[in-house]
């Protein structure tokens, strides 16, 4: 059997990798403040919590939105009076680079080691065990951090600790740019009478393919299903960090500015829970013309 492993947010993303740790002889004692969320990881064969200071285990592993939801449950209350020198903390979340720098510093005073490991390839890919897994940490918690991540998909060392939150929200600001500027351009082209499902057969074969149109397009767009289980504000947040991070270090990112604008202008035209992919509707519907 392997080592118990906490896991602290067990949502979209957190739900299917703690099942999938739990499948590999970990001993998953998992929170959420959901209570059907914990209901799921007891499905799944992992032991759900009460609390997050029940979940302090050797490894630590946390799927929660943000950076602030991060600092609440790592800064206070049980869960921080339950860490012990040599834990170690693997943050998940797309969490803000310069907050999880600053989170490590602290937690270095108390000898408790912190790594983020954000991820890409969706709630499919945490189900199947084919995340991309981006890991900032010292050459010394990189091994341990890999070897507990396996089960999750392909690990690889961006750089140091905030190096994998600094990489996530730059792909995602890439990600959220190619679909918005993929959503005008197919606009574009159905008004001036081509068929959506040529274009993107041709965009595939051509230099203007990427993930938009080559997954979301087809399987989420097309298919009206808007299903893709990203959240638009998540998106939105991953944007506004690579955007914050750019102005923090005096780089231009202009076109990323304007993108985040459009999105925002699309979010507050949408439903609260709206799917990221809903930009595509939004852009269709003539929203930034
Ligand atoms: P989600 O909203 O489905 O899950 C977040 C979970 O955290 C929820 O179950 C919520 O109840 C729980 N939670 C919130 N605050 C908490 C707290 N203080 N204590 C305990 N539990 C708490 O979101 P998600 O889609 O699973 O995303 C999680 C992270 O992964 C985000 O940072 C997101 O940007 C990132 N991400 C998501 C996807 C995706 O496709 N959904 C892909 C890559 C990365």
């Amino acid at each position: 059997r392997r080592p118990d492993i906490g896991f602290i947010g067990l949502g979209r993303m957190g739900g299917p990798m703690a099942a999938l740790l739990a499948r590999a002889g970990h001993g998953v004692r998992g929170f959420d403040i959901s209570a059907a969320a914990r209901d799921r990881l007891a499905a799944a064969g992992g032991t759900p919590v009460a609390s997050p200071g029940e979940a302090v285990a050797p490894i630590v592993i946390l799927m929660l939105p943000d950076s602030a939801a991060v600092d609440s449950v790592v800064r206070s209350g049980a869960f921080a009076a339950a860490l012990r020198p040599g834990t170690l903390i693997i943050d998940m979340s797309s969490s803000e680079p310069t907050a999880t720098r600053a989170l490590a510093g602290d937690l270095a005073k108390r000898e408790i080691r912190l790594a983020d490991a954000p991820v890409s390839g969706g709630v499919r890919g945490a189900e199947a065990g084919r995340l991309t897994i981006m890991v900032g940490a010292g050459a010394d918690d990189f091994p341990a951090v890999a070897d507990c991540l396996a089960p999750l998909g392909k690990v690889i060392h961006a750089g140091g600790v905030g190096a994998g939150h600094a990489v996530k929200a730059l792909n995602n600001l890439l990600s959220a740019t190619h679909l918005l500027v993929t959503s005008e351009a197919m606009a574009a082209g159905i008004r001036f009478g081509l068929s959506p499902e040529v274009m993107l057969a041709i965009f595939n074969a051509s230099s203007g393919k990427s993930g938009s149109t080559e997954n979301k397009w087809p399987n989420f767009i097309l298919t009206e299903r808007y299903d893709s289980g990203f959240a638009f504000n998540l998106m939105v947040k991953d944007m506004t960090i690579a955007t914050r991070l750019a102005r923090h270090l005096g780089t231009g990112m202009a076109l990323g500015e304007r993108a985040v604008g459009l999105w925002e202008a699309a979010r507050a035209a949408l439903p609260p829970d709206a799917d990221h992919t809903e930009i595509a509707r939004w852009t269709l519907d003539d929203g930034d013309g």
